[in-house]
Protein backbone atom coordinates (compact mmCIF):
# COMPACT_ATOMS: atom_id res chain seq x y z
CA UNK A 1 0.00 0.00 0.00
CA UNK A 2 1.00 3.54 -1.06
CA UNK A 3 2.08 5.34 1.95
CA UNK A 4 -0.82 8.23 1.96
CA UNK A 5 -3.77 5.69 0.71
CA UNK A 6 -5.53 6.10 3.86
CA UNK A 7 -5.50 9.55 3.96
CA UNK A 8 -6.72 9.96 0.39
CA UNK A 9 -9.58 7.51 1.50
CA UNK A 10 -10.45 9.08 4.85
CA UNK A 11 -10.04 12.53 3.71
CA UNK A 12 -11.78 11.52 0.50
CA UNK A 13 -14.81 10.82 2.52
CA UNK A 14 -15.14 13.48 4.58
CA UNK A 15 -14.59 16.34 2.16
CA UNK A 16 -17.45 15.14 0.23
CA UNK A 17 -19.72 14.76 3.09
CA UNK A 18 -18.34 18.60 3.92
CA UNK A 19 -19.26 19.42 0.80
CA UNK A 20 -22.88 17.87 0.86
CA UNK A 21 -24.16 18.22 4.69
CA UNK A 22 -25.12 22.05 4.00
CA UNK A 23 -27.23 20.96 0.93
CA UNK A 24 -28.87 17.79 2.12
CA UNK A 25 -32.35 17.08 0.98
CA UNK A 26 -31.56 19.69 -2.32
CA UNK A 27 -33.39 18.51 -5.21
CA UNK A 28 -31.56 18.13 -8.43
CA UNK A 29 -33.57 21.40 -10.09
CA UNK A 30 -32.54 23.50 -7.37
CA UNK A 31 -28.91 22.22 -7.74
CA UNK A 32 -28.64 22.91 -11.47
CA UNK A 33 -29.95 27.05 -10.80
CA UNK A 34 -27.65 27.00 -7.76
CA UNK A 35 -24.76 24.53 -8.08
CA UNK A 36 -22.06 23.71 -5.07
CA UNK A 37 -18.50 24.62 -6.41
CA UNK A 38 -16.77 24.96 -2.75
CA UNK A 39 -17.94 24.63 1.04
CA UNK A 40 -20.91 26.26 2.09
CA UNK A 41 -22.43 26.98 5.69
CA UNK A 42 -24.87 26.70 7.91
CA UNK A 43 -27.97 26.18 5.57
CA UNK A 44 -29.71 22.49 6.03
CA UNK A 45 -27.60 21.14 9.74
CA UNK A 46 -26.90 24.97 10.59
CA UNK A 47 -22.88 24.15 10.57
CA UNK A 48 -20.06 26.10 9.88
CA UNK A 49 -18.19 25.21 6.58
CA UNK A 50 -15.96 22.33 6.29
CA UNK A 51 -18.27 20.15 8.84
CA UNK A 52 -18.80 16.39 8.16
CA UNK A 53 -21.41 14.45 9.38
CA UNK A 54 -22.53 11.02 10.21
CA UNK A 55 -21.06 9.36 7.29
CA UNK A 56 -17.35 10.48 8.35
CA UNK A 57 -17.77 10.37 12.07
CA UNK A 58 -18.90 6.73 11.75
CA UNK A 59 -16.10 5.99 9.28
CA UNK A 60 -13.67 7.13 11.60
CA UNK A 61 -15.22 4.96 14.51
CA UNK A 62 -14.45 2.11 12.36
CA UNK A 63 -11.14 3.59 11.18
CA UNK A 64 -10.20 3.86 15.07
CA UNK A 65 -11.27 0.57 16.15
CA UNK A 66 -9.23 -1.06 13.62
CA UNK A 67 -6.07 0.83 14.84
CA UNK A 68 -6.49 -2.35 17.44
CA UNK A 69 -7.07 -4.82 15.46
CA UNK A 70 -10.62 -6.40 14.07
CA UNK A 71 -12.64 -6.56 16.62
CA UNK A 72 -17.06 -6.34 16.05
CA UNK A 73 -17.39 -5.26 19.86
CA UNK A 74 -14.89 -2.41 19.48
CA UNK A 75 -16.74 -1.00 16.64
CA UNK A 76 -19.96 -1.22 18.60
CA UNK A 77 -18.62 0.41 21.12
CA UNK A 78 -17.30 3.18 19.28
CA UNK A 79 -20.58 3.33 17.21
CA UNK A 80 -22.44 3.81 20.80
CA UNK A 81 -19.47 6.31 21.62
CA UNK A 82 -20.17 8.56 19.13
CA UNK A 83 -23.98 8.40 19.36
CA UNK A 84 -23.98 9.22 23.23
CA UNK A 85 -21.01 11.76 23.40
CA UNK A 86 -20.41 12.85 19.91
CA UNK A 87 -17.18 10.69 20.20
CA UNK A 88 -15.59 11.46 16.30
CA UNK A 89 -17.84 14.40 15.70
CA UNK A 90 -17.07 17.27 13.89
CA UNK A 91 -17.64 19.53 16.73
CA UNK A 92 -17.95 16.12 18.95
CA UNK A 93 -21.80 16.33 18.70
CA UNK A 94 -24.30 14.58 16.49
CA UNK A 95 -26.77 16.44 14.40
CA UNK A 96 -27.45 14.01 11.61
CA UNK A 97 -28.13 10.24 12.46
CA UNK A 98 -30.27 7.29 9.98
CA UNK A 99 -33.34 5.42 11.19
CA UNK A 100 -31.66 2.05 11.07
CA UNK A 101 -28.75 3.10 12.99
CA UNK A 102 -30.49 4.58 15.51
CA UNK A 103 -32.59 2.12 16.63
CA UNK A 104 -29.48 -0.42 15.88
CA UNK A 105 -27.63 1.59 18.20
CA UNK A 106 -30.17 1.87 20.87
CA UNK A 107 -30.08 -1.90 20.97
CA UNK A 108 -26.58 -1.80 21.18
CA UNK A 109 -26.97 0.24 24.11
CA UNK A 110 -29.42 -1.56 25.42
CA UNK A 111 -27.04 -4.61 25.75
CA UNK A 112 -27.60 -6.45 22.33
CA UNK A 113 -24.56 -8.24 20.69
CA UNK A 114 -23.44 -6.35 17.30
CA UNK A 115 -24.13 -9.62 15.59
CA UNK A 116 -27.98 -9.27 16.11
CA UNK A 117 -28.24 -5.22 16.30
CA UNK A 118 -29.07 -4.73 12.64
CA UNK A 119 -32.17 -4.13 11.02
CA UNK A 120 -33.19 -6.53 8.87
CA UNK A 121 -36.14 -5.74 6.99
CA UNK A 122 -36.81 -4.58 3.07
CA UNK A 123 -37.31 -1.17 4.33
CA UNK A 124 -33.74 -0.60 6.05
CA UNK A 125 -32.34 -0.42 3.42
CA UNK A 126 -31.08 3.34 3.55
CA UNK A 127 -27.07 4.02 2.79
CA UNK A 128 -25.95 3.98 6.50
CA UNK A 129 -23.53 1.03 6.55
CA UNK A 130 -22.57 1.56 2.67
CA UNK A 131 -21.44 5.26 3.81
CA UNK A 132 -18.77 4.09 6.79
CA UNK A 133 -17.79 0.64 5.18
CA UNK A 134 -15.01 2.44 3.59
CA UNK A 135 -11.87 1.55 6.39
CA UNK A 136 -12.79 -2.14 5.98
CA UNK A 137 -10.65 -2.06 2.78
CA UNK A 138 -7.21 -1.55 4.62
CA UNK A 139 -7.83 -4.74 6.68
CA UNK A 140 -8.52 -7.05 3.89
CA UNK A 141 -5.94 -5.09 1.41
CA UNK A 142 -3.88 -8.90 1.67
CA UNK A 143 -7.28 -10.83 1.38
CA UNK A 144 -7.78 -12.64 -1.40
CA UNK A 145 -10.56 -15.36 0.10
CA UNK A 146 -13.75 -13.85 -1.28
CA UNK A 147 -15.75 -15.52 1.33
CA UNK A 148 -13.69 -14.19 4.44
CA UNK A 149 -14.39 -10.79 2.57
CA UNK A 150 -18.02 -11.43 1.97
CA UNK A 151 -17.65 -12.52 6.09
CA UNK A 152 -16.55 -9.88 7.54
CA UNK A 153 -18.51 -7.13 5.33
CA UNK A 154 -21.32 -8.37 5.94
CA UNK A 155 -20.71 -8.49 10.08
CA UNK A 156 -19.49 -4.77 10.15
CA UNK A 157 -23.00 -3.85 7.79
CA UNK A 158 -25.17 -5.87 10.20
CA UNK A 159 -24.05 -3.97 12.82
CA UNK A 160 -27.02 -1.77 11.70
CA UNK A 161 -28.16 -2.86 8.54
CA UNK A 162 -28.63 -6.38 8.03
CA UNK A 163 -30.41 -6.63 4.64
CA UNK A 164 -28.90 -8.47 2.28
CA UNK A 165 -29.42 -5.40 0.05
CA UNK A 166 -27.52 -3.56 2.36
CA UNK A 167 -24.64 -6.05 2.68
CA UNK A 168 -24.56 -6.98 -0.84
CA UNK A 169 -23.80 -3.26 -1.64
CA UNK A 170 -21.04 -2.56 0.98
CA UNK A 171 -19.64 -6.10 -0.96
CA UNK A 172 -19.82 -4.54 -4.04
CA UNK A 173 -18.32 -1.51 -2.73
CA UNK A 174 -14.77 -2.92 -1.20
CA UNK A 175 -14.12 -5.65 -4.10
CA UNK A 176 -13.81 -2.84 -6.43
CA UNK A 177 -12.05 -0.69 -3.78
CA UNK A 178 -9.86 -3.99 -3.28
CA UNK A 179 -9.07 -3.59 -7.11
CA UNK A 180 -8.32 0.41 -6.54
CA UNK A 181 -5.37 -0.50 -3.88
CA UNK A 182 -3.72 -2.83 -6.43
CA UNK A 183 -3.56 0.21 -8.97
CA UNK A 184 -6.01 -1.47 -11.50
CA UNK A 185 -7.09 1.43 -13.58
CA UNK A 186 -10.39 2.80 -13.08
CA UNK A 187 -12.57 0.72 -16.30
CA UNK A 188 -10.58 -2.36 -15.25
CA UNK A 189 -10.94 -2.35 -11.96
CA UNK A 190 -14.59 -1.78 -12.59
CA UNK A 191 -14.81 -4.94 -15.00
CA UNK A 192 -12.89 -6.93 -12.24
CA UNK A 193 -15.29 -6.15 -9.74
CA UNK A 194 -17.98 -7.36 -11.96
CA UNK A 195 -16.41 -10.63 -12.51
CA UNK A 196 -15.43 -11.12 -9.42
CA UNK A 197 -18.76 -10.85 -7.63
CA UNK A 198 -20.47 -12.52 -10.15
CA UNK A 199 -18.29 -15.50 -9.77
CA UNK A 200 -18.29 -15.63 -5.87
CA UNK A 201 -22.69 -15.54 -6.40
CA UNK A 202 -22.37 -18.37 -8.48
CA UNK A 203 -24.24 -21.25 -6.50
CA UNK A 204 -24.04 -19.06 -3.42
CA UNK A 205 -28.09 -19.63 -3.48
CA UNK A 206 -28.48 -15.80 -2.81
CA UNK A 207 -32.23 -14.48 -3.48
CA UNK A 208 -32.23 -14.02 -7.19
CA UNK A 209 -34.66 -11.57 -7.05
CA UNK A 210 -32.41 -9.26 -4.69
CA UNK A 211 -29.09 -10.14 -6.86
CA UNK A 212 -31.37 -9.02 -9.98
CA UNK A 213 -31.32 -5.42 -8.21
CA UNK A 214 -28.07 -4.64 -8.98
CA UNK A 215 -28.27 -5.69 -12.44
CA UNK A 216 -27.56 -2.22 -14.23
CA UNK A 217 -24.20 -2.47 -11.75
CA UNK A 218 -23.30 -5.96 -12.49
CA UNK A 219 -24.17 -7.21 -15.92
CA UNK A 220 -23.91 -3.56 -17.56
CA UNK A 221 -21.54 -0.50 -17.53
CA UNK A 222 -23.53 2.05 -14.84
CA UNK A 223 -21.17 4.66 -16.63
CA UNK A 224 -23.34 4.59 -19.70
CA UNK A 225 -26.54 5.52 -18.26
CA UNK A 226 -28.04 9.09 -18.59
CA UNK A 227 -28.01 11.35 -15.55
CA UNK A 228 -31.79 11.24 -15.41
CA UNK A 229 -31.43 7.81 -15.22
CA UNK A 230 -29.49 7.92 -11.64
CA UNK A 231 -31.58 8.71 -8.88
CA UNK A 232 -29.58 9.52 -5.51
CA UNK A 233 -31.84 9.27 -2.91
CA UNK A 234 -30.71 7.88 0.46
CA UNK A 235 -31.78 4.56 -0.41
CA UNK A 236 -28.35 2.15 -0.38
CA UNK A 237 -28.73 1.46 -4.04
CA UNK A 238 -29.17 4.70 -5.31
CA UNK A 239 -26.12 5.86 -3.57
CA UNK A 240 -24.17 2.84 -4.72
CA UNK A 241 -25.08 3.38 -8.29
CA UNK A 242 -24.85 6.92 -8.23
CA UNK A 243 -21.16 6.71 -6.65
CA UNK A 244 -20.33 4.45 -9.56
CA UNK A 245 -21.82 7.04 -11.91
CA UNK A 246 -19.96 10.11 -10.55
CA UNK A 247 -16.36 7.99 -10.44
CA UNK A 248 -17.14 6.86 -14.05
CA UNK A 249 -17.89 10.09 -15.75
CA UNK A 250 -15.41 12.50 -14.29
CA UNK A 251 -11.57 12.33 -14.31
CA UNK A 252 -10.64 13.85 -10.93
CA UNK A 253 -11.29 14.11 -7.44
CA UNK A 254 -12.92 17.75 -7.47
CA UNK A 255 -15.01 16.76 -10.15
CA UNK A 256 -16.17 13.60 -8.84
CA UNK A 257 -17.38 14.53 -5.78
CA UNK A 258 -19.06 18.09 -6.73
CA UNK A 259 -21.23 15.96 -9.23
CA UNK A 260 -22.11 13.60 -6.51
CA UNK A 261 -23.47 16.75 -4.46
CA UNK A 262 -25.22 18.19 -7.34
CA UNK A 263 -26.75 15.18 -8.36
CA UNK A 264 -29.15 16.49 -4.99
CA UNK A 265 -30.90 14.33 -2.41
CA UNK A 266 -28.74 12.38 -0.17
CA UNK A 267 -26.11 14.95 -1.00
CA UNK A 268 -23.34 13.96 1.69
CA UNK A 269 -23.45 11.04 1.54
CA UNK A 270 -23.15 10.28 -2.25
CA UNK A 271 -20.45 12.16 -2.10
CA UNK A 272 -19.19 10.30 0.96
CA UNK A 273 -19.46 7.46 -0.98
CA UNK A 274 -18.11 8.80 -4.07
CA UNK A 275 -15.53 10.84 -2.49
CA UNK A 276 -13.93 7.77 -0.94
CA UNK A 277 -13.49 5.70 -4.40
CA UNK A 278 -11.83 9.14 -5.74
CA UNK A 279 -9.19 9.93 -3.10
CA UNK A 280 -8.20 6.31 -3.33
CA UNK A 281 -7.96 6.96 -6.98
CA UNK A 282 -6.84 10.54 -7.65
CA UNK A 283 -4.42 10.46 -4.54
CA UNK A 284 -4.43 12.69 -1.32
CA UNK A 285 -2.73 15.14 -3.42
CA UNK A 286 -5.44 15.28 -5.89
CA UNK A 287 -7.82 16.56 -3.23
CA UNK A 288 -7.40 21.09 -3.26
CA UNK A 289 -5.99 21.70 -0.31
CA UNK A 290 -8.33 24.26 0.42
CA UNK A 291 -10.51 21.90 1.11
CA UNK A 292 -8.41 20.08 3.43
CA UNK A 293 -7.11 23.05 5.30
CA UNK A 294 -10.67 24.00 5.85
CA UNK A 295 -11.90 20.33 7.19
CA UNK A 296 -13.15 20.33 10.99
CA UNK A 297 -10.32 18.17 13.14
CA UNK A 298 -8.08 18.09 9.97
CA UNK A 299 -5.13 17.57 12.44
CA UNK A 300 -6.59 14.62 14.21
CA UNK A 301 -8.29 12.81 11.09
CA UNK A 302 -4.16 13.07 10.08
CA UNK A 303 -3.24 11.60 13.42
CA UNK A 304 -5.51 8.75 12.64
CA UNK A 305 -4.91 7.83 9.39
CA UNK A 306 -0.69 7.89 10.71
CA UNK A 307 -1.96 5.04 12.83
CA UNK A 308 -4.03 3.22 11.04
CA UNK A 309 -1.70 3.13 7.61
CA UNK A 310 0.99 2.29 10.49
CA UNK A 311 -0.97 -0.69 11.96
CA UNK A 312 -1.70 -2.03 8.23
CA UNK A 313 2.26 -1.86 7.58
CA UNK A 314 2.25 -3.99 10.35
CA UNK A 315 -0.34 -6.44 9.54
CA UNK A 316 1.89 -7.72 6.38
MG1 LIG B 1 -24.74 12.60 6.79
Amino acid sequence: MKDNVIHSALFGVAVGDALGVPVEFKDRSYLKKNPVVDYLGYMCWNQPPGTWSDDSSLTFCLAESLCKGYDLDDIATNFVKWYQTGYWGAHYKVFDIGGSTRYSIQRLIKGESPRYSGNMMESDNGNGSLMRILPIAFYLAEESDLDKIYKTVKEISSITHAHFRSVFACFIYIIFVLEILKNVEKRAAYKNMQNKVLSYIDGKGFNEKEVSLFERLLNNDIEKYKEDEIASSGYVLHSLEAAFWCLMNEDSYHKTVLKAVNLGGDTDTTAAIAGGLAGLLYGFDAIPQKWIDQLARKGDIMELCDRLGKKCNNMK
